[in-house]
């Protein structure tokens, strides 16, 4: 179900409230109709609260819904399917596209609060041979207000307030980089979804450049790093990525983030069994992270189908983590919510592209 129309209409949701303003006087000149000042700010609100449709802004007049409806339209993402853990109450959303493309996004109640794990892109083009997001290919970008979207839909399904988002759903979140600092803006205006940058996490495969231009932003959001290898030619062989920006660059980005006054850095790094779990796996990466404000986030791997990895047992885990813990680096594993739903994104999307 392709729909190009939407191309030459305006992308409402993508508008901050000051952009919005300035539209809604552009388009009262345009048009010749009277639109007040005020009505930018309802507008708004009814976008942020959830709405699909311009004919559910009951306080803004017929010939005002009926201008926006002829020029705009509401990129909210419409709920295709939805799983609900009995274990924990985590909920997984396969959301669906204006032009019918699938993507993932993830509530997760911690005792911190609401947080949604919400996707950046359809699809992925990094590769990386352990992860489901990968195997369907990549479509397309997603746009600042389909990203801030899922936010706003999850919200209102569930009529509970959001205080988190992890930005590690489908896509790699700086392989779609102006729309997610767009994003990024939008998701913590104070007369928006006003959540701080302190309540955001960003993980990346390692795209060096942007990972720079991010540093120099100094946006006090949570930089985390899938690393998951501690010498070239394994990350090599898990993740492509490597082959464009080395180990070797990538901890120096990491460095000088921090220098330029970036927060403590999350390192993910995915246990495989007899893949990176040995002791001499937990020795390199400790003196790769040598020195360097951060934490290591150990995440015993997910199946995935059609993926021969399998997931580390408890002991090589629990012998990685003594290795980093006695050089001082500080370890979490990480607890799988939803674990009854499959709650890791990429593999909906895919089973629903071969449904097709
Ligand atoms: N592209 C970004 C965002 C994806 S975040 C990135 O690479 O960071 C999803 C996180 O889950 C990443 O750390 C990713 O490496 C990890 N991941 C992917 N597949 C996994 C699997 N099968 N088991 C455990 N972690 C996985």
């Amino acid at each position: 179900m392709k729909n190009n129309i939407k191309d030459s209409k305006i992308d409402i949701s993508s508008l901050s409230l000051s952009e919005l303003r300035e539209f809604v006087i552009e388009l009262s000149l345009k048009l010749g109709i009277k639109i007040e000042k005020f009505r930018a700010e309802q507008i708004y609100k009814w976008l942020i609260s959830g709405v699909s449709e311009f004919d559910e802004m009951k306080n803004v007049p017929l010939n005002i819904r009926t201008a926006l409806k002829e020029n705009c339209y509401i990129a909210l993402p419409a709920v295709e399917k939805k799983f609900v853990s009995k274990l924990d109450g985590t909920i997984k959303y396969l959301f669906r596209l204006y032009d019918g493309e699938c993507i993932e996004s993830v509530f997760m109640r911690y005792e911190h609060g609401n947080t949604v794990c919400i996707s950046t892109q359809a699809g992925c083009r990094m590769g990386c041979r352990f992860c489901a997001s990968t195997i369907s290919g990549f479509s397309r970008n997603l746009t600042p207000s389909e990203i801030l979207g899922q936010i706003v839909a999850v919200s209102r399904d569930t009529g509970e307030k959001i205080s988190n988002v992890v930005l590690m759903g489908i896509g790699e979140p700086l392989d779609n980089f102006e729309n997610v600092l767009k994003f990024l803006e939008l998701v913590n205006a104070p007369e928006g979804m006003n959540i701080g940058y302190r309540h955001i996490s960003l993980s990346t495969c390692g795209i060096v450049p942007n990972i720079l231009k991010l540093s120099e932003k100094q946006l006090p959001i949570t930089l985390s790093i899938s690393l998951h290898s501690t010498t070239q030619e394994e990350r090599e062989r898990l993740m492509p990525i490597a082959k464009k920006y080395s180990l070797k660059e990538l901890i120096s980005a990491c460095r000088k983030y921090i220098d330029n006054g970036g927060r403590r850095i999350s390192f993910e790094y995915a246990m495989i069994e007899n893949e990176n779990d040995s002791k001499e796996d937990a020795e390199r990466l400790a003196s790769l992270l040598s020195g360097m404000l951060c934490h290591v986030n150990l995440i015993p791997l997910n199946t995935v189908s059609g993926r021969d990895y399998r997931k580390s047992g408890r002991d090589a885990i629990k012998r990685f983590m003594n290795v980093l813990e006695s050089k001082g680096i500080i370890v979490t594993v990480r607890r799988r919510l939803g674990s009854d739903i499959d709650a890791s994104c990429g593999q909906l999307r895919a089973s629903k592209i071969s449904e097709n």
